[in-house]
């Protein structure tokens, strides 16, 4: 793949990450999240002082650069430090205490008492076109440890420089922050992936990647003897809305930005805009033409440019579409910009082929004829990440029609904005409805901890023997749900 080999991971060293993580889980789990807390910052602290080691070997893999890179350690360390400062404030572990009530409606009520519990050792898969962010120990790896996980992440083969020096700081900073022996190791190997999802130690599994490559893992999680939920964060199309209004306003602007956005890491982000559509006679569609930066990017390595490739050329072919700039073509992991144009009237009769993800710098601008046009495309839509619309403004009645058409699409719906760029923070949703992922919840922001816990109901316990979270005293000092009322009761 980049001409440097990764050996697989042994049976018998496989076993052992496996066993070590196995034997961390009730430790790291019982951990109070002061300590976890500690834990997470350190990783953050170890990964911003090995930063000028670790970016040159993600740059000889993905050729991404260095201010990209240098800015995704950044972000990993935030993340980490996000996940830091949620495990401290206590509401993740969602405590309910409902006290024993001799008089419930249906009769005398026993004492009940309920929060997460971390299900046990996680499976990580990381992604090649974020070696830092959504690699080995981005948000996956950080949301489970949050939750009190051991993970266990899967080396991805376009990261043979990273992999060892990236493992190896994580693995550092958490043994000398205190962590259980086996709370963070690695597998590589093709058939090591597929053994860790089908090992009975690993409880849940983390995926970013490809939509073919999470559907088969998803597939052998489902089919174990004991099956384990398996959060996939796959590809998107991330469809764009230009409203009449819109398009007459600041149609140029709207271009501009669209190209910037498409552009953004030569295309292999998960979130962008693959589709843009557009008033057929605003004009957009030629300014993308006259536009388009075409000049030759490199791509994260050969597989991806020759997908790229075959991708684009099928398109140009296609009967349905006419290329508005660059061409499908290329040499290994080098390939050029394209941007393509159809119709609304031509989705409905190939929508499989015009709506497929094309990892790269591609993107299709498609034309409508009207408001009501407009609104039938998104029947047509498949689940994604986001969904956008660009109006001229709150009182421009087209794009308030189309906003609810829009939240039964998407993960995260944006107004006069571009999709990339994924701020972490205690709201984010980076999800969305199948095939843009396999599950409900987030892979960024504070609720992603949530794939990697389960509810525990405590029925009539002595208080001594309660976990802290959900004892009477309350010696953590977390917001908790009493009889149910918030305490202590939320800001005003
Ligand atoms: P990928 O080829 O699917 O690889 C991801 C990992 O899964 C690798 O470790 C890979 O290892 C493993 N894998 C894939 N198929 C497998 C199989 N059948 N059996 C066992 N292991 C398998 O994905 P990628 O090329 O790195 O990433 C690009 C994709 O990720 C794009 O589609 C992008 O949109 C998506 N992405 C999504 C998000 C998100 O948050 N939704 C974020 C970033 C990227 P092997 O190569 O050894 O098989």
């Amino acid at each position: 793949m980049s001409g440097v080999e990764q050996p697989s991971t042994s049976p018998a060293e496989f076993e052992q990450v496996l066993e070590s993580a196995a034997a961390a889980a009730p430790a790291l789990g019982a951990m109070s999240p002061g300590e976890r807390a500690r834990l997470l910052r350190a990783v953050a602290a170890g990964l911003r002082a090995r930063r000028d080691e670790l970016v040159p070997l993600a740059d000889a893999d993905s050729a991404l650069g260095e201010a990209r890179l240098v800015g995704e350690v950044e972000r990993t360390a935030v993340q980490f430090e996000m996940f830091a400062e949620a495990v401290d404030e206590g509401s993740w572990l969602e405590a309910v205490i409902d006290r024993a009530n001799p008089e419930g409606p249906l009769g005398p009520q026993p004492d009940l008492r309920r929060m997460l519990v971390p299900l046990g050792p996680v499976a990580v898969f990381g992604a090649s076109n974020f070696p830092f962010a959504f690699g080995l120990a981005g948000g996956d790896t950080a949301s489970a440890l949050a939750a009190g996980c051991p993970v266990v992440a899967k080396v991805h083969p376009a990261q043979p420089r990273l992999s060892g020096p990236y493992a190896e700081v994580v693995a550092k900073s958490l043994a000398a922050a205190g962590a259980p022996e086996g709370t963070f190791g690695v597998v590589s190997g093709l058939e090591s992936g597929r053994a860790l999802v089908m090992d009975p130690r690993i409880t849940a599994v983390g995926f970013t990647g490809s939509t073919s490559g999470g559907r088969a893992l998803a597939d052998l999680a489902a089919g174990r003897p004991s099956p384990v939920p398996f959060y996939g964060e796959l590809g998107s199309l991330n469809p764009v809305f230009v409203t009449p209004a819109a398009a007459a306003a600041r149609g140029e602007g709207i271009v501009r930005d669209y190209l910037a956005s498409v552009g953004l890491g030569a295309g292999q982000f998960c979130t962008k805009p693959g589709l843009l559509l557009v008033p057929e006679d605003s004009g957009m569609a030629e300014i993308v033409a006259a536009e388009a930066d075409t000049a030759p990017v490199t791509l994260l390595h050969d597989g991806i440019g020759d997908a790229y490739v075959d991708g684009t050329r099928a398109l140009a072919t296609h009967p349905a579409v006419r290329i508005l700039a660059g061409a499908p073509e290329g040499d290994g992991r080098t390939v050029r910009p394209v941007l393509a144009r159809t119709t609304i009237a031509e989705l409905a009769g190939f929508r499989d082929e015009l709506l497929a993800e094309r990892f790269g710098p591609f993107s299709l601008v498609m034309t409508y004829r009207d408001a009501d046009e407009l609104r039938s495309a998104v029947a047509l839509l498949e689940g994604s990440l986001t969904a956008g619309v660009h109006a001229a403004g709150p009182d421009d009645g087209d794009a308030a029609a189309l906003l609810p058409l829009l939240a039964p699409l998407a993960g995260r719906v944006l107004w006069n904005s571009w999709p990339t760029g994924v701020a972490v923070t205690w709201a984010q949703h980076h999800g969305g409805p199948h095939p843009s992922t396999t599950s409900i919840h987030t892979s960024v922001g504070a609720t992603a901890m949530r794939r990697f816990l389960r509810p525990i109901a405590y029925q009539s316990i002595p208080d001594a023997l309660l976990p802290a979270a959900l004892a009477d005293a309350n010696p953590l000092g977390i917001p908790r749900r009493v009889d149910g009322v918030l305490t202590p009761e939320p800001p005003a």
